[in-house]
Order: structure tokens, then sequence, then C-alpha cells
């Protein structure tokens, strides 16, 4: 089957049982909103896992059930779009090591999303040498796909940039596109790797129960999209602000104000003025009361997914996502070992060519 529709890759790390709100409002409503203009690939990032859960294989496994359990309770459509188990897909591993001659060391190295990831996840200096890795891995899950965009949340940022640089320097140096080719052209002009773009979501960073750190999975400061509707009021009602009384202003930045401009403002902007309004003028509106007023707005969000996701939590649920997985492997590796084939033939590495099925 081939279309013109033109293509999106993004994807999700099995690093926990789940999606939380950050991926939502980060990288899931594009995905959502684009999965009829654009052939879709959701990755499953489960080789890159083992970057910080190398010893715990087990849970991988079942992380990775998880998060397509969560895909198919969000809507995520694998009749419409294609899932991709990075771990069978050979071609990722091979574009990896082939695009890692492109970039230098040091640029790696020196990626704020990996430094910011090393001291957040407390990897002191004898995380694995796969870890700075999977950034150029990164680069190869994209580029195997030769998509246009990449819907993702900011702190993926650095790493489209990396990607974007990658794609330019193999197309200008096994191509022939000229260095003045403007990324946009680089298709047309002989790349075999189309430039992409990020496509962040409409919130880039979701802060996290915390308050400082983005919402994240490996963080313990996550709302997940399975949480029940108590553990979702309870995770809330645990944020601290500092603030002592409904009457003292508060801050218009602090983590329940960003909620507010998260999961209120675009269902019903009026009432967040009004919250932000008496919120920092300390007009009597406390704490306890918006944590409550977010806890309804968040559990009638996640509702349906919860409920999708309860479904799937069942001997045929588990079967309908493995098959899920082993449709996406088949289609996956199709366009991924077209790419690098055209990747080796470009670099005059086009012996023979095996098949993957
Ligand atoms: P980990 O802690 O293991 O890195 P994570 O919570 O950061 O997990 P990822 O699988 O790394 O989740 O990210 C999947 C996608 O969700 C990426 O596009 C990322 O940018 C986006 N994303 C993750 N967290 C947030 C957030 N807090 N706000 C917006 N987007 C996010
Ligand atoms: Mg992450």
């Amino acid at each position: 089957m081939t279309t013109t529709k033109p293509r999106i890759l993004t994807g999700d790390t099995p690093t926990s049982t789940g999606l939380h709100l950050g991926h939502f409002v980060g990288s899931i409503e594009n995905r959502l909103a684009l999965q009829d203009q654009y052939e879709c690939y959701f990755l499953i990032a489960n080789v890159h896992a083992f970057t910080t859960l190398a010893d715990k294989p087990s849970d991988i496994r079942a992380n990775t059930m998880g998060i397509v359990k969560d895909w198919l309770a969000v809507g995520l459509d694998p009749s419409r779009s294609t899932f991709v188990l990075q771990s069978e897909i050979p071609a990722i591993a091979e574009l990896t090591f082939l695009l890692a001659m492109l970039i230098p060391f040091n640029k790696v190295m020196r990626n704020p999303t990996l430094k910011t990831e090393m001291t957040t996840k407390d990897m002191g200096e004898t995380y694995p040498f796969g870890f700075p890795m999977y950034a150029v891995g990164q680069c190869a899950d994209i580029l195997a796909f030769r998509p246009e965009l990449v819907p993702v949340g900011e702190d993926q940022e650095a790493h489209i940039e990396m990607c974007r640089d990658v794609a330019l320097k193999f197309n200008q140096l096994y191509c022939g596109v000229n260095n003045r080719t403007p990324p946009s052209e680089h298709h047309k002009a002989g790349g075999v790797f189309p430039i992409p773009s990020a496509k962040i979501g409409r919130v880039g960073r979701l802060i996290g129960l915390d308050g400082v750190q983005k919402m994240s999975k490996s963080l313990g400061n996550a709302i997940f999209l399975y949480d029940s509707p108590k553990d979702v009021q309870k995770k809330l009602n645990r944020i601290t602000t500092g603030r002592q009384s409904p009457t003292e202003p508060g801050d218009a930045n602090n983590v329940l104000m960003q909620y507010v401009d998260a999961f209120i403002a675009g269902k019903d902007p009026a009432r967040a003025a009004e919250i932000k309004r008496r919120y920092t003028t300390g007009d009597n509106l406390g704490d306890g009361h918006v944590k409550q007023e977010l806890g309804e707005v968040i559990n009638a969000l996640i509702d349906p997914m919860r409920a999708r996701r309860a479904e799937l939590e069942t001997p045929a649920g588990e079967e309908r996502v493995l098959g899920v997985i082993r449709d996406g492997i088949r289609k996956a590796n199709i366009i991924a070992e077209e790419t690098l084939h055209l990747a080796k033939k470009a670099m005059g590495l086009d012996f023979g060519r095996r098949t993957v099925g």
C-alpha cells in the first residue's frame, strides 16, 4: 500500500507502566489530532528503557505492554497508525551505528537533555555507555521512518536538533546535497532523509507534582492516566505551594496555577481566569479548593481512558496488545528496511539485500 501522506514518528520509553498527564498534553494530544492527516509511526523505545533499567527486564516487558494499553486507551488507532516495537526493528540498530560516525562525541555529551536527565535521575558517574548512546539511537528511531514531523514535549527539542543536524550531514556527505540547500528542500534535492521538525505540544513542559521538575515517569512526580479517581485527588492534595491562607495572594506561576492553565483554561477560560484572579489577589480561594476543582476536571478528562485501559487488563486484552505489537513489527520493518537500504546505497554499502519479515 502506498500513500502520499507525510509521516510522523514519535514515541515513549517504557520506564513505567503507563502514560502520565505530561505525555498527554505534551505529545498525545498532537498525535490524536494528526492521526488522519499523517502516516503515523508510534515507537515504543523498549531498548532505550535498558539505559536505566537494565537489571529489571521483566519490568520493561510489563511496562511495554502497559504503554501500548495506554496508547489504545487514549485513542491511538493501530488500524490507522503503526505501533513500532524498537527491539524488533534491526534497521534502527544498524542506523544508530552508521549515524554515530557523523555526530561528534563531545556534542552528544553536551546535549542539555542528557545532562538534565543525568542530574534529575541521579545517575552519578557510573551510567552505562548506552545512556548517552540513546541520544544517537533516537536519531535513528526517527530517521528510520523518514518523517517530516515529530510531536514531542519541550525536553526533546535538543534531541530533535541533533537529529536534524545528522540528517543534514548525511544528505550532504552521501547524497550530494549542496550545503546551501535549505533543510526543507533536502529531500527534493536528493537527500535520503527529509529534515524533520519538532512539533511541541499545547503544554510543552508540564510541571510535576513536586512543583520543580517536569512531570516524569521516573521521578515519582506524575499523575498517571490509569490512576484511580481517589489517587488523582490524593496526589493533588499532597502538592505544597508554601501559601499560608486563602487570603494570602498566591503565585500566578505555581504548580497549581500551571495546572489550571493546562486543564481548566482550555475547557472553561472564564472559570480559569476567575480562579487565577481570586488566587493571586488573596480573594478567599484556598489551595484546597483549587486542588478539588483540578481533581474533578482531571478525573473527567481521564475517566474514559482509565475505563478503556481497565478493559485491556484481561487475558483477551493482553492478546489484543500482543497482536497489535506483532502487526506493527511487520509493517514498521517494511519502511525501516527500505530506509536502511537507501542509506546504505548512498554510502556505497549496497552489496546485497537481505529481507526481514
Ligand atoms: P522518563 O522519566 O523515563 O524519561 P518521561 O516521563 O520523560 O519518562 P518519555 O517516554 O521520556 O517520558 O517521553 C515521552 C514523550 O512525552 C516525549 O515526547 C516527551 O517530550 C513527552 N513528555 C514527557 N514528559 C512531559 C512533560 N512533563 N510535559 C510535556 N511533555 C512531556
Ligand atoms: Mg523522558
